[in-house]
């Protein structure tokens, strides 16, 4: 999903990035099908959030107002108008309405950009890297069942970043499990995305992807009952239509996470040529295409396109 101004709690200090993000794959998503023949499935037709019982009324209005007087779109649907839009919906009290939020297919912006990176000349190599070499202050190679002399890391290693030997200091990210299921969309419903307080639902192609749990879990992917039941309760009332239909799949990933929920991009304290990337939790979609511009800024000594101070490893390192 591309959510930021579903995600996003007030003055979040992730979402004039988050928004960037999303508004990054409008070009991009255009590039890399020119480029490299592969539709990412980019899609910007809104997401709503509704208000399951009054009582969540007054934060998510106060949601749309904050956002309204910082000048975006983003508009408060009253219950008749949600269940005008969505009459296949469940228990609405009214909803969030973003209308440039939507979603991309993450297998296929995966392809696109790792075509597009071999188009451009780039080496990928599948290995696994279990150290970063570094000698008088600067990197000189990662090490994996081979050794790569190079000026330039990028640690982008989602959860697992912390277990690479030879960073300078202990890296704060930790895996949050996250339970997916997919059931057939149904054929009368038009394609949408909508969340509630505690799950969401999404149509791609004749999918309907329903999730996710948050849990500590540590490094097991393993599918368990209960989270795959805590979402199909929650999707019974957020589409009554799929109620009891039987799940076609059911999947977890793994979300890194830092202490403070922001991710921690650029330069590592006192190693020259090592770089952060990771730690982007629940948006590593949304941001995947502004971090990197972002850290070939950084690497190339350029301005960056966003200001990401909040974002500097530094913050944890004063010490
Ligand atoms: C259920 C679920 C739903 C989500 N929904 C959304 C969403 O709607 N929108 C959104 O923006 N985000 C979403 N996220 C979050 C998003 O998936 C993550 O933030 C994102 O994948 C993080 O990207 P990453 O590249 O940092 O890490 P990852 O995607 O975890 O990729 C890290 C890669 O590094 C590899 N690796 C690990 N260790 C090493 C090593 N030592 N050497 C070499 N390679 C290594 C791993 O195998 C992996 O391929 C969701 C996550 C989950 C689990």
């Amino acid at each position: 999903m591309l959510a930021p101004q579903i995600e996003a709690d007030g003055a979040d200090p992730l979402f004039e990035l988050g928004l960037a993000g999303r508004d990054r794959y409008r070009d991009l998503a255009a590039e890399l099908l020119e480029d490299t023949g592969i539709d990412i499935g980019l899609w910007n037709e809104g997401i709503a959030q509704l208000a399951t019982d009054e009582q969540q009324i007054p934060e998510l209005k106060s949601k749309v107002a904050w956002q309204r007087q910082q000048g975006y779109l983003c508009d408060w649907l009253d219950a008749a108008e949600a269940r005008d839009r969505w009459p296949w919906t469940g228990p609405a009290f009214g909803a969030l309405w973003a209308p440039h939020d939507g979603a991309l297919d993450p297998t296929s912006l995966v392809r696109a950009l790792r075509a597009d990176a071999e188009r451009r000349g780039a080496r990928l190599v599948a290995d696994g890297a279990t150290r970063i070499e570094h000698q008088d202050g600067r990197v000189t190679a990662v090490v994996g069942a081979d050794r790569y002399p190079t000026q330039h890391v990028v640690i982008a290693a989602g959860a697992w970043s912390g277990r690479i030997e030879g960073l300078p200091r202990p890296l704060s990210v930790e895996p949050v499990r996250g339970q997916m299921v997919a059931l057939p969309w149904p054929a009368e419903i038009p394609r949408a995305v909508l969340y509630n307080r505690d799950c969401y639902l999404l149509a791609r192609g004749s999918e309907a992807l329903a999730g996710s749990t948050m849990e500590f879990a540590g490094f097991d992917t393993a599918v368990t009952s209960q989270g795959v039941e805590r979402i199909l309760a929650c999707l019974a009332t957020l589409c009554p239509p799929l109620s009891g239909v039987r799940p076609l799949r059911t999947w977890a990933g793994l979300r890194p996470v830092t202490p403070d929920g922001l991710p921690i991009v650029g330069p590592a304290p006192g190693l020259d040529g090592l770089w952060y990337a990771t730690g982007h939790g629940r948006n590593g979609i949304l941001l995947a295409a502004i971090t990197g511009l972002i850290i070939s800024q950084l690497v190339a000594r350029e301005p960056t396109h966003e200001d990401v101070s909040l974002l500097s490893p530094e913050r944890y390192w004063r010490w």
